[in-house]
């Protein structure tokens, strides 16, 4: 593992600094948080800058529009872009992080060239169809259905059911839909397939829900008799669970390396905070406070050696070993959130912020910092893949082979992984 860059490093380092020191200042203050026409246009503006500077798809190869650059390139870009206070990806969180690599990996020509270099431009919104009322860690056991209809084998599927916690649906142009095209009583991993739905689709529904930090980011999607041209499938129709199983591990990614960023620089805070107040005088604090920023240490040299794993990888795509990562950041975030309340004291209940961004605001934060642990697969769930995956102890008995039943329905070893990233909940 590297730990100082390259020369080509660092002068890809110090020109980005400079394109975002004189990027930055020409950027219209945040829009308020529910206002997602406004959000829309300003992370869409943004990506926009980054397209046409060449800072977008950075890690996405050049043949599809990509810069092609390497992890750790896109390492120092994560890092650069957030001690600089950029803009992260927003609303464009599902296109760039994970819908357009799936694309690129597992898409048609066609498909390819119709969506990638317009999700890098930023004209295209996509959102996540994936989990449902019934199915969210155990995501194969979805039930939203699509039969196949129309001339010839069929033309279009025509696809009934219910979605949930489909973030920033309400602006997205697109939905990479998980729906299930094999019989409701065969084995649930397969007959699941991978389909592109637009979202002016008729039948498409949506029905915002609020957070508890008050923010409508996610909305419940009903669909009824929603007609998808067979042409929108992704691989092969019952191939839909592998398929998920790439655009997971490209949502894993590097998804969290910003907020590690962020974590670290909000901790230096807190301790000058404390220093200003009786929070000081405990020492009970200034060891919480050693040892968050000992354990957001570790967590940044994590980082850089699941990165510089992936960069020796033959895939490009990092191990299990994300998943430590994702359990310990997830949790050590939340530990962050109540250190800095119990430090602000009353004051931290209070949400000061006029303008209603709630970026960084400490009250909302500490809200958000909740689903750290459920988006992104479950904490239960990271313990189960690292105990399985990197400490080799036996699968979880699924329910069914629990209860002694023949033909089981799938194990836990094949439970959601991974998810959404800051941008998720943002
Ligand atoms: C911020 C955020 C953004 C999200 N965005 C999207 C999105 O855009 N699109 C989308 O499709 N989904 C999205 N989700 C949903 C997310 O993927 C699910 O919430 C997650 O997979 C957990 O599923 P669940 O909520 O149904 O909980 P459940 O799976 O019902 O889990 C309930 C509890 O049981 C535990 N549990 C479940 N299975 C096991 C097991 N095998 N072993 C041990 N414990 C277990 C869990 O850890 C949890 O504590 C988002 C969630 C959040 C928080």
């Amino acid at each position: 593992m590297q730990l100082r860059d390259t020369p080509d490093q660092r002068r890809f380092r110090e020109e980005l600094r400079a394109w975002l020191r004189a990027t930055l200042p020409t950027l219209d203050p945040q829009p308020s948080q529910d206002d997602w026409p406004a959000r829309r246009a300003y992370d869409s503006h943004w990506q926009a800058l980054l397209h046409r500077a060449g800072y977008a798809g950075l890690n996405w190869p050049a043949a599809y529009g990509g810069r092609g650059a390497t992890p750790t390139e896109h390492l120092i870009f994560l890092e650069e872009s957030e001690l600089a206070g950029a803009p992260y990806v927003g609303v464009n969180f599902v296109g760039l992080l994970h819908a357009g690599p799936t694309l690129i990996a597992e898409a048609s020509p066609e498909q390819r060239e119709r969506h990638i270099p317009a999700i890098l431009r930023g004209d295209e919104i996509w959102c996540q169809g994936f989990s449902e009322p019934d199915a969210g860690s155990d995501l194969a056991a979805l039930r939203t259905r699509a039969v196949r209809e129309g001339a010839g084998a069929g033309d279009h599927y025509v696809v009934n059911g219910r979605k949930i916690w489909t973030s920033h649906a309400e602006v997205a142009d697109y939905c990479e839909l998980l729906v299930r095209t094999g019989p409701p009583d065969g084995p649930k991993h397969q007959g699941i397939t991978w389909l592109i739905m637009p979202m002016d689709t008729p039948g498409v529904s949506l029905r915002p829900l609020m957070t508890a930090g008050g923010s409508t980011e996610f909305s419940e999607m009903i669909l009824e008799d929603v007609r998808i041209p067979v042409a929108n499938r992704v691989g092969e129709e019952g191939d839909g669970w592998r398929i998920a199983m790439v655009t997971f591990a490209f949502e894993r990614g590097t998804g969290f390396v910003s907020e590690v960023v962020w974590a670290r620089r909000r901790l230096v805070e807190i301790a000058a905070l404390a220093r200003e107040n009786a929070a000081w005088e405990d020492s009970g604090t200034r060891r919480r406070i050693a040892g968050l920023a000992a354990e957001f240490d570790a967590l940044w040299a994590l980082v850089k050696r699941n990165v510089s794993e992936a960069e020796h990888s033959a895939d490009g795509i990092p191990g299990p070993g994300s998943s430590v990562f994702k359990l310990r950041f997830s949790e050590a975030r939340q530990h962050l959130d109540d250190l800095h309340a119990e430090v602000r004291g009353r004051d931290a209940l209070a949400f000061d912020d006029e303008l209603c961004t709630y970026d960084g605001e400490p009250g909302y934060e500490r809200l958000r910092s909740l689903a750290y642990t459920i988006a992104a697969g479950t904490s239960q769930v990271q313990r189960n893949i690292i105990g399985e995956r990197i400490l080799g102890l036996p699968k979880e008995p699924s329910a069914a082979s629990a209860a002694g039943s023949a033909g089981s329905a799938g194990t836990t070893g094949t439970t959601r992984s991974t998810g959404t990233t800051k941008g998720g909940a943002r």
